[in-house]
């Protein structure tokens, strides 16, 4: 499945990235700093080639400093579980690394000061194969669309990373969306995000193909 050239164009630079993440515990850039208890930056697998990002810690993250620890992120393994994922197998960010208020969702300068000082520069240097973004937050900022979760999860999106290689997006629904929606019909949210986790573990695996094209077209940048 992988050319030596898209190899390297997804090799992860692990040292850069820890000195990113002990720098992003440290930050105090935007107004959410003030009202959490810690920076939450990731919790996984930096080598991994699966890429989660949710929307911003809650309650139970911002007290023990990891994403998708509470009822949410318990549903969450529980999803990677059902086709043999652990949570080693990814690496698990948000948008916006401290708490909002309330658990409101972040204002767009909130995401927009977060994002070009942390998480443009993990995709930089994680260079995941596979990104899944949960709700609507991750989906609408990486995609660059108003379009809501409901229209855009089930489908493969490109996703270009600074290094050149082109990343395959699925957005998914939020856990928490599902804990609010827990039904099992046919066609509900977690009939549908069982087929969607099954996409993407069949595409981690190399059981399915590569769902979107390894690099740019000929002749266009390779940077954002
Ligand atoms: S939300 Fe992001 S930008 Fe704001 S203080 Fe936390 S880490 Fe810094």
């Amino acid at each position: 499945m992988t050319t030596p050239e898209r190899a390297d164009l997804w090799a992860p630079d692990l040292r850069a990235l820890d000195e990113l993440e002990r720098e992003n515990k440290g930050c105090h850039a935007c107004p959410l700093r003030a009202g959490c208890l810690q920076v939450v930056v990731s919790d996984g697998n930096p080598a991994a080639d699966l890429l989660i990002i949710g929307e911003g810690p809650g309650g139970d993250e911002d007290r023990t400093g990891r994403p998708f620890v509470g009822r949410a992120g318990q549903l969450l393994d529980r999803i990677l579980a059902g086709v043999g994922l652990e949570r080693h197998d990814t690496y698990i960010t948000n948008i916006v690394k401290c708490r909002p208020p309330a658990n409101r969702a972040p204002t767009p300068p909130e995401i927009q000061t977060c994002t070009e000082l942390w998480l443009d520069r993990q995709l930089a240097l994680l260079r995941p194969k596979v990104i899944v973004t949960m709700g609507n937050t991750p989906t609408r900022h990486l995609l660059g669309t108003a379009q809501g979760i409901t229209r855009l999860r089930g489908q493969w999106h490109p996703y270009r990373l600074p290094s050149g290689a082109m990343a395959a997006l699925m957005p998914m629904f939020h856990p928490a969306y599902l804990l609010r929606n827990d039904t099992r019909v046919k066609g509900g949210p977690k009939s549908l995000t069982w087929a969607d986790i099954q996409e993407v573990a069949g595409v981690l695996r190399g059981e399915r193909p590569f769902p979107v094209p390894a690099t740019p077209p000929e002749g266009q940048s390779p940077l954002f």
